[in-house]
């Protein structure tokens, strides 16, 4: 899976001068980008008020190779600088340095949690900012809330030469992907594979490993991929959500999703296993 070495995630903002700092500013789930022909990156600046845009929210990130970075939540409907665009991530991804993207994807699930947590789910007295920790807490009741993280697990499955795939009618059209699904409470992830699989195309499977894992901010999931092994069983569709499902080979691949997910990855993983 990609690795992220040269970022390093902090709460505290570092004494000393103001230096240029990465500002990942988001109206909504727009990020504001310089766009210079294909490639697009972030404002770099020192100080933000530079853009004349009024800052609702503002949270410290932590230092990519000693610079500072910064999530920012602006006005949702506010005109950009000029110069400047709002973009969503995924029209962003492969058009900016990979270090950035995963930055601006951590920034975002932050200011959405921040967004979305202004108030205690308990008493209803508002939240205070934690100052040491990525948390928020409850100044009468003390209840703490820290950022929402939604584990999901997705697995590519074989048989042979064949891999399973299957098609959401939340996907573009002819798109085909592995199975994924949300992990309940009480279950371990392995058991969240199987009932996943079972439920999505009525099939048994077996030798479960794991993968690798990536961090999915549409809004703020965690994926867990595995591999396995079909077992027995035949397909059946009973998951309204399953469009279509079925066995495929290396020579006869419908449209797959792209190399942003791990979904992309594990169909990768097999292909190059079949070579
Ligand atoms: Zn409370």
């Amino acid at each position: 899976m990609s690795e992220r070495k040269r970022f390093i995630s902090a709460i505290m903002e570092p004494e000393g001068q103001p230096e240029p700092a990465w500002w990942f500013a988001f109206a909504g789930d727009k990020l504001l980008v310089h766009e210079e022909s294909a490639r697009v990156t972030i404002p770099l600046l020192e100080d933000f008020s530079e853009l004349h845009l009024m800052i609702l929210r503002q949270h410290y990130l932590g230092q990519l190779e000693g610079q500072r970075c910064y999530a920012v939540e602006v006005a949702d409907q506010i005109a950009p600088p000029v110069g400047l665009i709002f973009q969503g991530l995924r029209q962003i991804y492969g058009r900016i340095d990979e270090d950035l993207f995963w930055i601006a994807t951590r920034a975002i699930q932050i200011v959405e949690w921040d967004k979305t947590h202004q108030f205690c789910g308990r008493c209803g007295a508002p939240m205070e900012v934690r100052k040491t920790e990525r948390a928020k807490e409850c100044p009468q009741c003390g209840l703490l809330h820290f950022p929402r993280l939604a584990p999901a697990i997705i697995v590519l499955i074989q048989r042979g030469r064949q891999l399973l795939l299957a098609r959401s009618h939340r996907f573009p059209s002819g798109m085909h992907s592995v199975l994924a699904g949300f992990v309940e409470p009480g279950e371990t992830l392995e058991e969240a594979v199987v009932r996943e699989v079972r439920e999505e195309v009525g099939i048994n499977i077996k030798d479960i490993h794991y993968f690798g894992s990536q961090p999915w901010p549409f809004p703020h999931s965690l994926m867990l991929g595995f591999t396995a092994t079909y077992d027995s069983g035949e397909i059946t569709l009973e998951d309204p959500e399953i469009e279509e499902a079925g066995w495929f080979t290396p020579d006869n691949l419908p449209p797959l999703p792209g190399k942003i997910s791990i979904a992309r990855k594990l169909i990768d993983w097999f292909l190059e296993k079949q070579k």
